[in-house]
């Protein structure tokens, strides 16, 4: 399904393809059962059933509640909502938050917006590993301090935070703590109940659902203001018809990840280290990031002394990602890795691989083949 003209797809991190029974699930709900949710006739009571099943599938998934479900249009969307919202509940308590260098966008450049309107902002060193100091977290922490926010699974290098340790150490000071769960869930077990985590957010198209919906769970004790203004759906924090067909999709994803999540990863564990132990045959080479607090679906491989851009042009075959962001026609190299101690040469040499579920013993042997001859004909400057 992901080898569209032969192409091995190799970036499940940057988005998933929708898994078919997901789409099965939701065809009903664009054709016939196209009612409102907030109709009260027979049309609409039959969404909001469906609605309330998804709720309650997607806080079982991650052992919350079912009324601490919100509905969003991602992650991006679920993380403007928690940080905006706290920074506003909590702003006569302190202006302080705690996040980290390597976070995704969505988190750094709200933090940036807040940092504009006054708030203070520590972010968090990493290690070579891509791993925050516990240590350095505890001094970070203020009395002023209204929030953590450390994201669970890193996007581009697959590195795990300890979350539960960290979880606790932000608890015991008496903080509220948020986690980007966008790269985990799905993938593996996110136990709110165990971690002690306050908001966590996840996104339907990383994990086999469609681009669009997305879920922030917010711990019922807490309060967030309305975030979009109109007909009160959400719990009054975000108005507008619910997209209906694609909860129904994040719905059944999750369904499906409850019980082959364990299986797809010990499928793709496998073809992750072939594939890693291949291309590190290649001289020069070497992983970025934890190599044990790392997610099973992820190699972010250095190519030292080549382009990545220059490679990805030449993969005929192969689709994968370099974590570099082109803002405003400058490229930069990747923040991730960069914040890692990488040197901007050999971030702008790194490549991330990323399997999923569909990803097949010939897109590895075919990327390996791909990749081991680019890397012999490339013109190499270093
Ligand atoms: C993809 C991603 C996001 C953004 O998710 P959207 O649903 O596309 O807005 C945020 N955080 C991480 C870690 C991601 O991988």
């Amino acid at each position: 399904m992901n080898s569209a003209n032969n192409i091995s797809y190799l970036d499940y991190n940057a988005t998933t393809p929708i898994d078919p029974r997901v789409l099965d699930a939701m065809l009903p709900f664009l054709k016939e059962n196209f009612g409102n949710a907030n109709s009260t006739h027979h049309f609409g009571s039959k969404i909001k059933k469906q609605i309330d099943d998804v709720r309650e599938k997607a806080a079982r998934f991650i052992k919350a509640d079912t009324n601490e479900i919100i509905f969003t249009s991602g992650a991006t969307e679920a993380i403007n909502m928690a940080l905006k919202g706290i920074a506003d509940v909590y702003h006569t308590k302190g202006n302080h938050m705690v996040t980290v260098s390597t976070e995704h966008k969505a988190v750094l450049d709200t933090c940036k917006y807040l940092e504009g309107k006054g708030y203070e902002i520590t972010y968090l060193s990493v290690d070579k590993y891509g791993l925050i100091d516990l240590n350095e977290l505890e001094d970070a922490i203020q009395k002023n301090t209204i929030l953590v926010c450390v994201m669970h699974v890193n996007n581009e290098t697959g590195v795990i935070q300890l979350i539960g340790e960290i979880a606790s150490i932000v608890r015991k000071k008496g903080v509220l703590f948020m986690t980007d769960a966008t790269q985990s869930v799905g993938k593996i077990n996110v136990d709110m109940e165990s971690l002690g985590i306050d908001l966590l957010c996840l996104s339907g198209h990383k994990m086999y659902a469609p681009k669009g919906i997305g879920a922030l769970y917010v711990r019922k004790s807490i309060n967030l203001p309305t975030y979009m203004h109109g007909g009160g759906n959400e719990k009054n924090l975000r108005s507008g018809t619910l997209n209906v067909p694609a909860i129904v999709g994040l719905g059944k994803a999750c369904e499906i990840a409850t019980s082959e999540m364990k299986n797809d990863a010990e499928r793709v564990v496998r073809f992750r280290d072939e594939l890693e132990t291949e291309l590190l045959k290649i001289p020069k080479t070497f992983v970025n990031g934890n190599p044990e607090n790392r997610i099973y679906n992820v190699s972010n491989i250095c190519f030292k002394g080549f382009d990545a851009n220059v490679m990805i042009g030449r993969m005929k075959n192969v689709a994968v990602s370099n974590g570099s962001a082109c803002t405003s026609a400058v490229i930069e190299p990747s923040h991730v890795l960069t914040s890692m101690g990488l040197s901007r040469d050999d971030a702008f040499s790194s490549l991330r691989f990323s399997l999923g579920k569909y990803t097949t013993d010939k897109d590895i042997k075919g990327s390996v083949k791909n990749i081991s001859e680019i890397t012999q004909s490339i013109y190499r400057y270093a």
